[in-house]
């Protein structure tokens, strides 16, 4: 058996498990979705996968590590709680349980790795003091941030880190008509993140979603936000990241010009944008 089975998440399963195979997992990750997904049973996997000590990658679940993660007492996974009447995760709890460890390396497994149990009810002082870390975290250093409210993280938490969207359980994909719907609803909450992040701009994504055409502009901020990207990439000799960026950037345009010019249906065109965006690598490095 491997510790990823019962989650019930094939989608994010694979998403973690792929990223771990080609060696790609970043080092912050935020987790978001409906109350009651499993987002901190899936840290605690992930932790075990990269733990484990008879099947690393996977997680046996039987080993002394994946034992010690399951029981909440591995040394090297270190999960922040709401705390008093307030329900929040206090700045002492990330100074004393996460600042304070950084310096060493971790004392058992390969990486050390901190999970918040709802990153929302961090107070704003230790949001910030987490911040500077989430930014350059020291090597062999994980964070995985758990929430069902990821609209109301501060900007500069939700960019730091690649997002993992969970779903609702059991029902989707069970019903045909509403799991597409959901499969499409989420491409395109994904893809408009992908592009707030590049235009800094959070309303984005529910523009996107809803097909208004007062999203073209934005689209527009986004493909040359891409295109000056590429162009500090092409000066800094990475011409790979440059690649990348402009392939994106002349997709959104491309897109622009069906829906503004040849008065394409914005929805379908977001559609096939989505489509399209998916078979291109992400212009950010991970
Ligand atoms: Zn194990």
């Amino acid at each position: 058996m491997n510790a990823w089975e019962n989650l019930g998440q094939d989608r994010v399963v694979a998403q973690l498990r792929g990223a771990i195979a080609r060696g790609r997992l970043p080092h912050a990750l935020l987790f978001s979705g409906p109350p009651g997904a499993p987002l901190v049973d899936t840290a605690q996997v992930l932790a075990m996968a990269l733990s484990c000590q008879t099947a690393r990658g996977e997680g046996c679940g039987a080993c002394v590590a994946c034992h010690k993660i399951a029981a909440g007492i591995h040394p090297d996974v270190v999960t922040l709680v709401r705390e008093g009447a307030a329900q929040i995760v206090p700045i002492e709890s990330v100074r004393t349980q996460v600042i304070a460890r950084l310096g060493l390396p971790p004392h058992e497994g390969e990486v050390r790795m901190f999970i918040v149990e709802e990153a929302t009810a961090m107070a704003p002082p230790a949001a910030n003091a987490l911040l500077k870390t989430l930014e350059e975290p020291p090597p062999r250093t994980m964070f995985v941030l758990c929430t069902t409210a990821p609209e109301q993280l501060l900007p500069t938490i939700r960019s730091r880190c690649q997002r993992v969207r969970f779903g609702g359980g059991p029902a989707v994909g069970a019903g045909g008509g509403d799991a597409s719907a959901v499969a499409r609803a989420e491409r395109v909450a994904a893809l408009g993140d992908e592009l707030a992040a590049d235009t800094h701009d959070p309303t984005l994504p529910s523009r996107i979603a809803e097909g208004k055409g007062d999203a073209a502009p934005v689209l527009v901020a986004a493909a040359r936000s891409l295109h000056v990207r590429a162009r500090d990439a092409a000066v800094a000799n990475d011409p790979g990241s440059a690649r990348r960026a402009s392939a994106r950037a002349q997709t959104i345009l491309s897109w622009h010009t069906a829906v503004a010019v040849h008065n394409a249906n914005p929805v379908l065109a977001i559609d096939a944008l989505i489509a399209q965006l998916a078979e291109l690598p992400p212009a950010r490095s991970p």
